[in-house]
């Protein structure tokens, strides 16, 4: 019996790749800030400015943002934490060496090293808000703000400014007011941009709801059109066969009729699923209406649309359907021809299908050639 595991539903997306793209994005963000990080130390080193604990610390922060980039790359599965962690590091790092500067050494406030660092603070906001999600983002930069100017407003509004030097209070206060800045713009573009990907989220599920038949979850007649007309621009332009199949089941009316719709049904989408599973990837099938599928088939001449198409038949007559009842369907077989567009290959796909219903149904009928081309293609009736 054949295996109704997969259900044919629509085929992926280019977009499924889009996560992926971004992580490796992200990655060589991480690259770059390592190599980024080296070049600063370079610099500090070679002008005789770094201080003791950077020759240490700056070093160790280019090692481990390449590592956390390698990390990334060998354990996928632990994305969030694994870009927290860097985050937290690369802002960790920032916020100790201001700390130190400002509380661990006697004054004056060693201005270069301050600046220096205090630079680097906006990278530190804009790191959480590409790697993390904006609220999480948005609670580490707060944090960040905090774990800063709580304790330099305090020793600020206790002891004056004057311990770090004149004009510090003011330059403490408009760096203050730049981070709320940088922060609120960044939370802004990320709200813009989360907003975005709903939009997108939700662009895709109109699409998918726009061409996916809901009871077999099949590509629906408006997506088999396309398709089709798609088959045919490509089959037109390399000069290669395509076939399609109309398949229709017999009395199916009497299967409503007599187990109920609900069972007609089920019937449908047990049917869709046997159907797909005996097709290859270049094969599309699809609901076209009521009890009755559109399957196009690229690369195919009619004599292999008419093995696939027997072969589908018989998988469906030996199938044990839900409600008990045997179901056989019918089959319309026809090659496009040149000059062919998809009205003219569908209307002799389903002469074809009649004559398979007026020679007793559970059969397979090949169309006839255009009468305009006058060439039958083939013996056209099979048992
Ligand atoms: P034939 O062998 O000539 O094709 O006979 P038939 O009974 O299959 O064909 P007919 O066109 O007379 O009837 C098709 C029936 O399919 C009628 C309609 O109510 C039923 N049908 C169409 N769509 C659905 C559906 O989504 N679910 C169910 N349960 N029945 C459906
Ligand atoms: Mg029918
Ligand atoms: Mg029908």
């Amino acid at each position: 019996m054949p295996s109704l595991s997969r259900p044919n539903r629509p085929r992926p997306s280019a977009d499924d790749g889009a996560e992926s793209a971004e992580a490796r994005g992200l990655r060589w963000l991480l690259v770059i800030g390592a190599v980024l990080i080296a070049l600063v130390c370079a610099i500090e080193w070679a002008q005789g400015v770094i201080n003791a604990w950077d020759r240490w610390l700056q070093p160790a922060m280019s090692v481990l943002q390449l590592a956390y980039a390698a990390a990334l790359a060998r354990w996928p599965q632990h994305t969030p934490r694994l870009r927290l962690a860097a985050v937290v590091t690369f802002n960790s790092y920032l916020v100790a060496t201001v700390l130190l500067l400002l509380f661990a050494f006697p004054p004056p406030l060693n201005q270069y090293q301050f600046l220096s660092t205090v630079y680097w603070l906006p990278l530190g906001y804009g790191t959480a808000f590409v790697f993390l999600r904006p609220r999480v983002a948005l609670a580490v930069s707060a944090v960040i703000f905090a774990l800063l100017f709580v304790p330099l407003g305090l020793v600020l509004a206790s002891r004056g400014a004057a311990h770090w030097g004149p004009d510090f209070g003011s330059l403490a206060a408009v760096l203050a007011v730049a981070q709320v800045a940088y922060i609120v713009l960044l939370a802004a573009i990320a709200t813009i941009r989360a907003g975005y990907h709903r939009a997108e989220e939700r662009a895709r599920l109109m699409q998918t709801l726009a061409t996916t038949d809901p009871l077999t979850e099949l590509p629906n007649r408006r997506a088999m059109g396309e398709r089709l007309h798609a088959a045919l621009a490509a089959a037109r332009r390399h000069a290669e066969p395509v076939t399609v199949a109309l398949i229709d089941v017999d009395h199916f009316k009497r299967i409503n009729d007599g187990h109920g719709h609900a069972a007609g049904d089920r019937v449908l989408v047990q049917l869709g699923r046997l159907l797909a599973a005996d097709l290859r990837a270049s094969d599309q099938l699809g609901r076209w209406g009521g009890e009755e599928f559109l399957l196009v088939c690229g690369h195919t001449r009619s004599s292999a649309g008419i093995e696939l198409a027997e072969r589908l038949r018989n998988s469906v007559a030996a199938f044990a359907f839900g409600h008990g009842a045997r179901v056989t369907v019918s089959i319309g077989v026809a090659q496009v021809e040149s000059g062919d567009d998809a009205d003219a290959v569908l209307a002799r796909a389903d002469a074809a299908l009649y004559r398979a219903k007026d020679a007793g149904r559970n059969r397979v009928e090949l169309a006839n050639a255009r009468a305009s081309t006058g060439q039958p293609l083939e013996a056209s009736a099979l048992p």
